[in-house]
């Protein structure tokens, strides 16, 4: 029940009403009997500003940001997590009584989602991401910072996947969308490959697939990030290789949860969030 007492959070992005954090959010406040709800914020293009002014004035506990005001909340922040500062990029603001701090939860979920549904440990293990937007660097970042020996990154755009591949230190490599060879070479040693581009979600285009150079093994994990459609065609191909597959909704679920724990503290309960995630009729 909302009443006067009740804190309230929510996702600011532009478009917003598709999202399923107020969902994800309102299952975990609601597990953990907190009179706690979050809404979803239509903000469009160059409003963040006045956004985050709005967290202050109204003592908002905190926001999830999304697509297009990652990098421009980043800039408004009081103080950013090391992994944010890094990403230049923030998708959780907390608000601790006044001083806002950005946050970025991306990478985290990603890797907690692996973990939960294959056991995916990145320590030692050689890594090939497409893609080099913000989905993609959050990955990068999360895969070199857990161990992982080698990260490379295809992306048609040359020049954002180095940029991308730097974010892993000495573990990054960054080969052209079209260096038929080096993506092979690097398919051939890769324990995971991730889809951090669009391609394969519903309304895109998949003529010009990047996907199409990477016939995956049985001892590869594919990870999609798209999880609408819940499984992609690429995921498909990947499964009827024999390839290990996991989709995107478990990051999202788990960036979620880590949001969660940072605005109120304790622990987020990730399998009552999970149901709500797989209730959703897609
Ligand atoms: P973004 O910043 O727009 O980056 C998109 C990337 O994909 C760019 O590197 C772009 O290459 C590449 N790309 C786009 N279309 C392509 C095509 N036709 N062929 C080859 N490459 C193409 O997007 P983002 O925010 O990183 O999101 C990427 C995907 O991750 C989206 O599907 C999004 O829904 C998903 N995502 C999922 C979660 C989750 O929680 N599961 C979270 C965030 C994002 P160029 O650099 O050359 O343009």
């Amino acid at each position: 029940m909302v009443d006067a007492h009740t804190t309230l959070v929510g996702v600011m992005g532009s478009p917003v009403r598709h999202s399923l954090s107020p969902l994800l959010h309102q299952a975990a406040f609601d597990a953990l009997g907190l009179n706690w709800t979050s809404l979803a914020f239509e903000v469009p293009m160059g409003h963040a500003p006045a956004a985050v002014e709005g967290i202050r004035g109204l003592g908002l506990a905190g926001l999830s940001v999304t697509m297009p005001h990652k990098s421009d909340v980043a800039a408004l922040m009081d103080e950013l997590s090391p992994v944010a500062q890094r990403l230049g990029a923030v998708n959780c603001v907390v608000n601790r009584d006044g001083v806002l701090r950005g946050e970025s939860t991306d990478g985290a979920g990603f890797l907690a989602s692996l973990h939960r549904s294959e056991g995916f440990d990145a320590k030692g293990a050689h890594c090939l991401v497409l893609g080099a937007g913000g989905a993609a660097r959050a990955v990068v970042l999360a895969l070199a910072e857990a161990g992982a020996a080698e990260v490379t990154v295809v992306n048609r755009t040359q020049g954002k996947g180095a940029d991308a591949a730097a974010l892993a230190g000495p573990a990054g490599r960054s080969v052209a969308a079209d260096d038929a060879s080096g993506i092979g070479d690097a398919l051939d040693s890769a324990a995971l490959v991730v889809n951090a581009t669009p391609v394969g979600m519903v309304g895109q285009d998949a003529d010009d697939s990047p996907q199409h150079l990477l016939n995956l093994r049985s001892d590869q994990l594919a990870a999609d990030l798209i999880y609408v459609p819940r499984r992609t065609p690429w995921l498909e191909a990947a499964a009827a290789a024999g390839a290990r597959t996991v989709g995107g909704l478990g990051m999202l679920v788990h960036q979620a949860a880590e949001q969660i724990q940072l605005w109120t503290g304790q622990p987020a309960p990730v399998e009552a969030m999970w149901s709500a995630a797989e209730a959703v009729q897609w």
